[in-house]
């Protein structure tokens, strides 16, 4: 069993930025991650979602062109070499991220992690068939999609039909008819791309705005160019269920209204990850399905600390909470969409 001062779980950019901190400042670090490094941010969020919505962009621009005094004939999407440059760009941008780590002597497993407890050694965590112990853990296992018991959704999910942030980053052909139910900005991002690039799109949305908690003024002026772009959207309109080609919605005078869909993305919201990891087996105290945690972002359980290391973690530990604090602000606006 390897000894490490700082066993890090999830390397999304909380996870990989502490790891590069650690590494930096001299702690003995390992980094488990089960997908990629890089987290939903490089590989399924922010990275992938602005590269496709960089090439609607710049077709939307070869369409107006005349506006410019451009004359560009003939343009159209390869939505194969649009999703392919988009890959390309998440795995420069993820294999960067692996070469940092190995310069700063950062140890990356890639597997799931699974706690098996904590004893006078520190945290033991299993990934594949290794057992790692560490002085100190950081949680940073980040977020998934919502999946709510709307009747047909759960099915939807499993037939390819209905898509998650995950899957309609990789659609190779455009639906013709496309419905987004939540209109945060997930929703409204991928609205927008698949707008640009032909698809007819509704977008279905309990509340009556969009944007979720983006400032009214900005969400009105968004919700006017949207509109005139010609997506449609439905606010007040709560999904009641799907079927295998529509959604039905009731509006605000409490009809039943169904739409065609060839594709639905469903974008209500995300959860913190906290189960199938052993959390369980620290004790470590939950409050709404999140882990409970001080100003200092530190759980329940006590760690000691050598002092052999103390100073270099706790100006990592500074470093973090600040780190940390933001992300959390980034996802819980993330959440509450
Ligand atoms: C479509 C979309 C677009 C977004 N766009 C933006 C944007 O433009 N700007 C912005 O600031 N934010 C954006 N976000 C939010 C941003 O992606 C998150 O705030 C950020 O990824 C959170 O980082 P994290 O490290 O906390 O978690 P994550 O990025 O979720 O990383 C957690 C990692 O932990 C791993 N993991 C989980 N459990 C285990 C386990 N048991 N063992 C091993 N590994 C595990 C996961 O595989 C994952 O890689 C977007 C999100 C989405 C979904």
């Amino acid at each position: 069993m390897e000894m490490f001062d700082l066993i890090i779980l999830g390397g999304g950019p909380a996870g990989y930025n502490a790891a590069l901190k650690a590494g930096h400042a001299g702690l003995k670090t390992v980094i488990i991650e089960k997908r990629a490094l890089g987290g939903v941010c490089l590989n399924e969020g922010c990275i992938p979602s602005k590269a496709l919505l960089y090439s609607a962009k710049v077709y939307d621009y070869t369409k107006h062109s005349s506006q410019y005094g451009v004359t560009v004939t003939g343009s159209s999407i390869d939505q194969k070499a649009v999703v392919a440059r988009k890959n390309k760009v998440v795995k420069t941008l993820v294999g960067g991220i692996g070469m940092q780590e190995k310069a700063a002597g950062v140890k990356v497993v890639y597997a799931e992690a699974m706690i098996e407890g904590k004893d006078s050694e520190g945290f033991k965590v299993k990934a594949g068939d290794e057992v790692y112990c560490g002085k100190q853990m950081l949680l940073a296992t980040g977020s998934m999609p919502v999946i709510p018991p709307i009747p047909g959704l759960r099915e939807g999910v499993e037939t390819g039909f209905v898509m998650t942030n995950r899957e309609v980053l990789d659609l190779e052909e455009i639906p013709k008819e496309m419905v987004v139910i939540g209109g945060g900005v997930i929703g409204l991002e991928m609205a927008s791309y698949y707008n640009s690039v032909g698809a007819h799109v509704t977008v279905i949305e309990m509340l009556d705005h969009i944007a979720g908690p983006t400032d009214a003024d900005i969400a009105k002026i968004l919700l006017g160019n949207y509109q005139k772009k010609g997506i449609d959207f439905c606010l007040k309109c709560a999904v009641k269920s799907l079927s295998a080609d529509s959604v039905t919605y009731e509006n605000e005078k409490g009809e039943s209204v169904t739409v065609k869909a060839d594709k639905v993305l469903c974008s209500i919201g995300r959860r913190a990850v906290t189960t199938g990891y052993g959390l369980e087996n620290l004790n470590v105290y939950m409050e709404r399905g999140a882990v409970k945690t001080d100003e200092q972002m530190k759980t329940n359980i006590p760690v000691s600390m050598p002092q052999a290391i103390s100073t270099a973690y706790q100006c990592l530990l500074t470093q973090l909470t600040v780190r940390v604090r933001l992300l959390s602000t980034t996802s819980s606006a993330r959440r509450t969409e």
